[in-house]
């Protein structure tokens, strides 16, 4: 069993540092606009058994293997009659390109309870595999070799049961209201993935050709890109067109992550902003000349940088407060300098299984 709660003082008050209290508030934020937000978090993740050497990836196989998915089996099924009693509707399964690497995208849910379930996703996959025999990382990049484990985040927003992301007559199917909702995230990447990517360990996963994403941009289905506008699917565009934020990774807060992103969002509706040119090619293959044309950069390469952006973001400091983002990054700041004392190793140590 298990209970998700607010945070409050010792007096019953709000506490105002809590997480799920704030995404409840940019939630009202919507809303007082008239929309509500639908999203999903996507995870990927490693699963490991014991061999005589140690933990190992269940399988090396390929992408998208049938006979990964043999492998992985004894784990998957009971996980999800697990996610499933739970509520947690399972819309696909499918061993990814890492070594042991699998991904179930679940059902999309209306703000809080799509961070919820991000929370009841997350344990429901570790426990069940530690009653299975088998253990699970979340960690974004295990090892240079292996593909990361994203955490996307596919949202829409929504009117009255209308997908207000989608335009049959816009670009791609897209509306203004979602062009500018992007040009707000672009605007305000990288301070944004800070709380997306919120580990030293993320910087390592954004490596060009990795469907990662590694510039700031966003293109249709381009998996390269901070924002995938994703395709509905065919015949039924008007319920499902929705875009999916890729820097971002299963180590973060659900709640800070969707308050980040509905923050940066409404200033891109607010200001009407422009996300720019879609990019329809995967950037490693530009020049960095042509990179700069269309006002692509490169993403921080480590979290220090990303924690700066947040600390200079005036959107997401007046939108979460200063003293959430002093302490949020105080505590970021302790972490690294832990983890900088102890190298590659010690990095893999402190979160392969710990989140
Ligand atoms: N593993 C990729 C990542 O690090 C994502 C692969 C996919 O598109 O599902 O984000
Ligand atoms: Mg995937």
């Amino acid at each position: 069993a298990r209970m998700l709660a607010d945070v409050e003082t010792l007096q019953g008050d709000p506490w105002e540092l809590c997480p799920r209290s704030l995404l409840k508030d940019f939630l009202s934020r919507l809303a007082a606009r008239g929309l509500q937000i639908q999203a999903a978090f996507e995870n990927e993740f490693t699963l490991s058994d014991q061999t005589e050497t140690g933990w190992e990836p269940v399988d090396q196989l390929n992408c998208f293997s049938s006979a990964a998915m043999d492998l992985a089996s004894p784990f998957i099924l009971p996980l999800i009659d697990a996610l499933e009693q739970q509520g947690i509707k399972v819309e696909k399964y499918y061993p990814e390109a890492g070594p042991g690497q699998q991904e179930i995208p679940i059902r999309h849910q209306a703000g809080l309870l799509a961070a919820d379930q991000q929370v009841v996703f997350k344990e429901t996959v570790r426990g069940v595999a530690l009653a299975h025999g088998y253990r699970v990382s979340f960690m974004p990049k295990i090892s240079p070799a292996f593909a990361g484990n994203g955490c996307h985040i596919h949202f829409s927003l929504w009117d009255e049961g209308r997908n207000l992301f989608y335009d049959p007559a816009g670009e791609f199917n897209l509306s203004g209201t979602a062009r500018h909702f992007m040009g707000g995230i672009l605007k305000h990447l990288p301070a944004l993935m800070a709380l997306t990517a919120p580990t030293t360990n993320s910087y390592r996963r954004f490596v060009e050709r990795c469907w990662s994403s590694s510039y700031t941009c966003w293109g249709p289905d381009n998996r390269e890109a901070s924002v995938r506008a994703a395709s509905g699917y065919q015949g039924q565009e008007a319920a499902t067109v929705n875009l999916e934020y890729r820097p971002c990774d299963p180590t973060c807060n659900p709640y800070l992550a969707l308050s980040g992103l509905i923050c940066a969002g409404l200033d891109g509706i607010e200001n009407e902003l422009d996300p720019g040119d879609p990019v329809l090619t995967d950037p490693a293959l530009l020049s960095a000349e042509e990179r700069r044309a269309l006002n692509m950069n490169a993403y921080p390469t480590d979290l220090e940088s990303a924690l700066s952006a947040l600390e200079q973001n005036s959107v997401l400091l007046s939108g979460f407060g200063e003293n959430r983002i002093t302490d949020y990054l105080t505590m970021k700041r302790a972490e690294i300098s832990m983890l900088d004392s102890l190298g590659d190793e010690g990095e893999r140590q402190a979160y392969e299984f710990r989140f």
